[in-house]
């Protein structure tokens, strides 16, 4: 019987998704090796603070703060200390030994991806990073080896837990959304700075990723026009609840073509109405779901845990497995192709439906004046729901429209508003959001 080969793992970090991927990395060992075709040893752990209590227990041997050395002798790195230094320089010093990556640092490669394919691709080496987003879901790969041959068209992702939690909350409870964020850090969804996931940074950084897969194009973070979710009001989400729509955090990616047939990718995340109906709807609580239009194969939805040391540790395996099998078995291995070159379209340049909100004077001729206005910015009106509100103590009335459009470019709704609101029966436009899915 021939020996198996060892290849040496070196591990980065043993927080909450490190430990998991350690202890899986001892428990599972045979099961992996069968898997891989090689045993994967477990050659050292670097941490900060080797003596600090760890979720799981570990052979004391194992933890070290020399991380430099670790990553030097190994055959493949996980990284999974977070942060942009030192997590880029040890990738960095990885490839250039020859040394395969996984890594779950969406941060990272939000900001410095670029440099790190082409080291890898230079090195010929595989740079992985499945759990960077949507945790577990298996996402990145369907999107790259699955759908390979087929085109993309859009991309719309529940890719941040913290929001879903937050909006879901603000929906079913009725609550406002400082009061469903507190709830959020209580129960352990929100971070104590929550910053980066309300303002919609971290599914801007995966939105960025899931745009390149898609369409073959590297794009940056400063690709992606992010708005977050704190200016959506629980008066927001109750009039969407009327109208038959559920507000999301959405990261969309989707191919564009003007009236000449240029494309161009719209990259943006921003609270998005979706009719209640739609399968991204009911994605409750901390859950993550990408949902996928491609030429041929349709609509396709993937559905799972975005976060938790243990649903993110299996991304990280299944990474860590492929990346050792091609080490076995030889062969450039997969490599992501960069040959779709269409650019990055401004935020002006997005396609979507719209709801708007407005109080209005209810006088003869109000309706007729509204829709002659979208009509000449080349709006046109899907829907527009009245509700008359009388003052039980005079004969004045007011009203509450709701409007929701046909696809229009965002510069020409931004310009309907602006002359909307130049009307003197408008009282006020209560909210403009954007709508997928109808
Ligand atoms: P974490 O709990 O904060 O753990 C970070 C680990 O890295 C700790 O063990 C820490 O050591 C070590 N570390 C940090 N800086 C270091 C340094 N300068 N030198 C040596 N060790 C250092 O982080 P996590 O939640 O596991 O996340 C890890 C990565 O996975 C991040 O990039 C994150 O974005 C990504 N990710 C996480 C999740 C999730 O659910 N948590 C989901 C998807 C992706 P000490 O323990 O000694 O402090």
């Amino acid at each position: 019987m021939t020996q198996m080969r060892t290849l040496k793992v070196a591990l980065l970090g043993c927080g909450n998704v490190g430990a998991q991927v350690a202890r899986i990395l001892i428990d599972d060992a045979d099961a992996l090796a069968s898997r891989t075709g090689a045993r994967l040893e477990l050659s050292g752990i670097a941490v900060r603070t080797p003596d600090a209590r760890r979720d799981v227990e570990l052979p004391a041997d194992l933890l070290t703060t020399d991380a430099e050395s670790l990553v030097k002798d190994a055959d493949l790195v996980i990284e999974l200390m977070g942060g942009i230094e030192p997590a880029r320089s040890l990738i960095l010093t990885a490839i250039r030994h020859g040394a395969s990556v996984v890594t779950g640092n969406k941060a990272l490669l939000a900001q410095d991806g670029p440099t790190l394919y082409e080291e890898a691709d230079k090195a010929g080496v595989q740079l992985s990073y499945e759990a960077a987003v949507a945790g577990a879901i298996p996402i990145l790969r369907p999107i790259r080896d699955s759908l390979s041959g087929d085109r993309i068209t859009r991309v719309l992702g529940i890719v941040n837990g913290t929001t879903n939690f937050i909006l879901d909350q603000m929906d079913s409870t009725g609550a406002q959304f400082a009061d469903a964020l507190a709830e959020a850090q209580r129960l352990g969804y929100a971070e104590a700075d929550p910053t980066a996931d309300v303002e919609g940074l971290d599914a801007a950084a995966k939105a960025a990723i899931l745009a390149s897969l898609s369409f073959h194009t590297r794009f940056a973070l400063e690709d992606v026009y992010c708005e977050g979710i704190t200016g959506v009001t629980a008066a927001d989400i109750a009039a969407a609840k009327d109208a038959g729509f559920v507000i999301k955090l959405l990261a969309i990616a989707e191919k564009l073509s003007d009236s000449e047939g240029n494309e161009g990718v719209s990259v943006r995340v921003h609270p998005t109405l979706l009719p209640r109906e739609h399968p991204l709807a009911a994605v409750h609580g901390a859950f993550n779901a990408v949902f996928i239009e491609a030429e041929n194969a349709g609509e396709l939805m993937f559905y799972g845990q975005g976060a938790g040391g243990t649903p993110t540790a299996s991304a990280v395996l299944g990474d860590l497995v492929s990346a050792a099998r091609r080490i076995v078995l030889g062969g450039p291995g997969r490599t992501e192709t960069t040959t779709g070159h269409v650019p990055a379209l401004p935020i002006d340049a997005a396609v979507t439906s719209y709801y708007i909100g407005l109080d209005v004077a209810d006088q003869p001729g109000v309706l007729a004046r509204i829709a002659q206005l979208f009509a000449e910015h080349g709006v046109s009106i899907e829907t527009m729901r009245q509700t008359v509100h009388r003052e039980p103590s005079s004969p004045a009335t007011s009203a509450e429209l709701r409007i929701v459009t046909h696809r229009a470019s965002e510069a020409a709704l931004a310009a309907t508003v602006q002359a909307v609101k130049g009307l003197d029966v408008i009282t006020s436009v209560t909210s403009v959001l954007r709508v997928e899915g109808v």
